[in-house]
């Protein structure tokens, strides 16, 4: 089950959080993966070495997925590069909090340059390498807040209601491609960019969740890893949502 061997993969965000843990899982079934990273190259040369380490291949792929032309010319040299590109996980965000009285729209700007147009500017030029192999899969990673809100979080929920939209018009737009586009929807996951949230905005969180604790990224690496296998072939314009019951 889940056999990657002989596939080709981009993770956008590869160097640690989420990132990191979907491009080892999707190596560890047997992907070739390339790990995307704008700074931080060296945290992105341990992803490499520690899939290397495991048994597994991958390389570096740098690039800014916040310029959506730089991220369509990258992808789009990486396939050549690779010979084909069989999985796209748009998984670079960011994120900028704050209530709306406050909002910048350079914040916004920001925002939907790298969660939103950066995410598309991968996806089209997968797509194009994935129509001339005739099948691909695509992955963006969106949020629970895209789907059920967060006061504070106005600006960051609509950049991932966004991606949902865009998955499910692109899933119609390349089903009779064999091109399935999914989305997943991780709810509060332990990684760098929660550490960063205050401790009272954590705890109000945790009782939130049902299952009463917080995900692993491996949980949502877990989640990819289905949606990318042959296994997961039917499911496309969906919503994994990855959340310990949080949003359901
Ligand atoms: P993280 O901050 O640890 O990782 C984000 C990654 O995106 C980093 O590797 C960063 O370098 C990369 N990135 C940012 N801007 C980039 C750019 N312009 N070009 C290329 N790469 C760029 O965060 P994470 O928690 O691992 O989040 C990964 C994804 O999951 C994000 O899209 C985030 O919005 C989403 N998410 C996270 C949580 C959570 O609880 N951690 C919940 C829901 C959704």
């Amino acid at each position: 089950m889940f056999d990657l061997k002989g596939k080709t993969a981009l993770v956008t965000g590869g160097s640690r959080g989420i990132g990191r843990a979907i491009c080892e899982a999707l190596a560890k079934q047997g992907a070739h993966v390339a790990v995307n990273y704008v700074r931080g190259e060296e945290n992105a040369r341990a992803v490499v070495t520690a899939i290397e380490a495991a048994g597994g291949t991958a390389e570096l792929a740098g690039f800014d997925v916040g310029h959506m032309a730089e991220a369509e010319t990258a992808v789009t040299a990486l396939a050549k590069k690779l010979g084909k590109l069989d999985i796209l996980v748009a998984n670079a965000g960011i994120s900028i909090d704050g209530l709306l009285l406050r909002l910048k729209e350079d914040d916004l700007d920001r925002l939907f340059a790298v969660n939103v147009k950066g995410s598309l500017g991968c996806a089209k030029a997968a797509v194009k390498s994935m129509m001339r192999t005739k099948g691909g899969r695509i992955i963006f990673v969106s949020s629970v807040v895209g789907e059920m809100g967060n006061a504070g979080q106005t600006a960051y929920a609509a950049s991932k209601a966004a991606l949902l939209g865009i998955t499910k018009s692109l899933a119609r737009e390349y089903a009779s491609r064999n091109i399935t586009v999914n989305a997943i929807a991780p709810g509060f996951i332990e990684t760098d960019m929660t550490h960063a949230l205050p401790e009272a905005a954590r705890s109000e969180l945790n009782k939130a969740i049902p299952l009463g604790r917080v995900g692993t990224a491996a949980e949502i690496a877990a989640a990819a890893v289905y949606l990318a296998s042959d296994e997961g072939g039917y499911v496309t314009g969906q919503t994994l949502r990855v959340n310990g019951g949080m949003y359901v």
